[in-house]
C-alpha cells in the first residue's frame, strides 16, 4: 500500500521557541534573522555587525564541549565561513542572550513520547513548507533529504538529526536507516527562488548527500537543479557519490555551476573501514575528472584525514581541482571509537593531522590548487 507524504508540522513548536527574536523588527540593534531550520536540531542564521553567526542547538549531553547549555540543548556557536574567527564580545552577549531567550522557553517544545528503537530502514516521503535556507549574503542551502543511507559513522549531525526526528515522535534508528524524502522540494523552491536575491545554492553534506541511493527514484535533487535553470541562482553539490554523474549535462547547462567531491583518501582501505556506504575512492576521482574535463567548477574536501600518501593523493587529485579543502574530523571524540576499532586512532592525533594537512597545502599549492582555509568552498566560485 503506497502511503500519502506527510506534513511535517515541525516548523510550528519552533517557531514559538524562537518567537522573541522571529518577531523583533528586522535589523532591530543591527540584527538581522537570515534564517531558521529545524532538520540537524535547531540552526539559527543571524547577521550581526556584518558578519553571520551560526547558532545551533543540540540534543543536552554534558560530556560534549558547546557555547552553553539549557535544560534541553548544548547550544554551539561560531562565525559562519569562518571557523578560525573566535566571537567579539558583542558576538557573545547576542549569543548569551539567546541562550537565556532558551531557558525562559523551552517547555514550549513539546516532549513526545517515542516509539521503542527500530532498525529497520525507513524512507518516508515528506511535504514542506520551506526549502530554500539563507545562510550568508547570497549564499543558500537546501537539503533535498533528510538523513542519510550512506550512513558515516563518524557523521556528527546523526544527534541533531535525531533531535528533528524526536520531536516528531518517530523512533531513535541507527544514523543511516531513515531517510526523509522532501517529495514537494522542486515545487516550493521554484516559489521561494522568485521571493528571494540571487545567489549560490548549496545542496552538501552534512545533513545528507544530495546524491542518495533513492535520487534515481525520487530525482528530488535534480528537479531543484532544474528548478535553477533560467534564474540568476547557481548549483553547487557536494557528495560522495559517482552517481551524481548522472547530472553532469544538466549541470553543464549553467555558466557556472559547481561541483565537490569529498574524498578523504587515497587508500581505498581506509574508505572501506571508515566509510563504507559511500563510493570507492577510484569511482569518485573519475567522476570528479569527468565534471573538470566538462568545464563545471570543482573542488574537494578531504575530510576526515584519513592514512593516506598526501604527496601521491595531491598529485592525482590537482589536474581535476580548483579548490580544497583540508578539515579535520568535527567532534573527534564522538568517534573515536571507530578509529580504534580499525587501528587507526592516530589520524585524531594532533600532530598527526597537522603534519598531513601541511603536506598537501604545501603539494596542492605547487600545483597552484587554491586553499579554502574559511570552510567557504563556494566562495571561489564565478558568479
Ligand atoms: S555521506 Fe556525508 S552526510 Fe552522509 S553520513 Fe556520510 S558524512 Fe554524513
Amino acid at each position: 500500500m503506497k502511503l500519502e507524504p506527510v506534513r511535517r508540522l515541525l516548523d510550528t513548536h519552533v517557531e514559538k521557541l524562537l518567537a522573541p527574536l522571529l518577531q523583533a523588527r528586522s535589523g532591530a540593534g543591527g540584527v538581522k534573522v537570515l534564517s531558521w531550520d529545524v532538520e540537524q536540531g535547531i540552526s539559527l542564521f543571524v547577521e550581526l555587525g556584518g558578519r553571520v553567526l551560526l547558532i545551533e542547538l543540540e540534543p543536552r549531553n554534558d560530556e560534549q564541549p558547546c557555547y552553553e547549555r539549557t535544560a534541553r540543548f548544548n547550544v554551539c556557536a561560531r562565525i559562519n565561513f569562518d571557523r578560525a574567527n573566535d566571537l567579539t564580545d558583542r558576538e557573545r552577549r547576542f549569543v548569551s542572550a539567546i541562550v537565556r531567550m532558551v531557558r525562559h522557553r523551552e517547555q514550549l517544545l513539546p516532549l513526545v513520547e517515542r516509539p521503542a528503537v527500530s532498525r529497520q530502514m525507513e524512507v518516508r516521503e515528506i511535504l514542506v513548507d520551506r526549502i530554500l535556507f539563507q545562510e550568508g549574503e547570497g549564499h543558500y542551502y537546501l537539503n533535498p533529504y533528510v538523513g542519510c543511507m550512506i550512513g558515516c559513522e563518524f557523521c556528527y549531525v546523526a544527534q541533531r538529526a535525531d533531535l528533528s526526528w524526536g520531536m516528531q515522535g518517530l523512533a531513535e534508528m541507527p544514523w543511516g536507516r531513515r531517510l526523509d524524502v522532501k517529495v514537494n522540494a522542486a515545487e516550493v523552491l521554484r516559489r521561494e527562488l522568485r521571493d528571494h536575491k540571487p545567489g549560490i545554492v548549496r545542496m552538501s553534506p552534512i545533513l545528507t548527500d544530495p546524491y542518495q541511493p533513492v535520487e534515481r527514484k525520487y530525482r528530488v535533487t535534480r528537479s531543484c537543479i532544474e528548478s535553477m535553470l533560467g534564474t540568476d541562482f547557481v548549483p553547487f553539490v557536494l557528495t560522495r557519490a559517482a552517481r551524481a554523474l548522472e547530472d553532469i549535462d544538466l549541470l553543464r547547462r549553467f555558466a557556472h555551476a559547481g561541483v565537490g567531491y569529498s574524498i578523504p583518501t587515497d587508500d581505498d582501505r581506509y574508505r572501506q573501514m571508515i566509510e563504507p556506504g559511500a563510493d570507492p575512492v577510484d569511482e569518485r576521482i573519475a567522476a570528479l575528472q569527468a565534471f573538470a574535463e566538462a568545464g563545471i567548477f570543482t573542488a574537494v574536501v578531504i575530510q576526515p584525514l584519513l592514512p593516506m600518501n598526501p604527496e601521491a593523493f595531491a598529485d592525482r587529485l590537482a589536474p581535476f581541482v580548483k579548490v580544497v579543502r583540508i578539515d579535520r574530523l568535527q567532534f573527534p571524540e564522538r568517534s573515536r571509537h571507530l578509529f580504534r576499532k580499525h587501528g587507526i586512532e592516530h589520524v585524531l592525533d594532533e600532530a598527526w593531522a597537522a603534519d598531513t594537512q601541511q603536506r598537501l597545502v604545501a603539494r596542492f599549492r605547487q600545483h597552484g590548487v587554491a586553499i579554502d582555509e574559511l570552510d567557504n568552498l563556494i566562495s571561489f566560485m564565478k558568479r
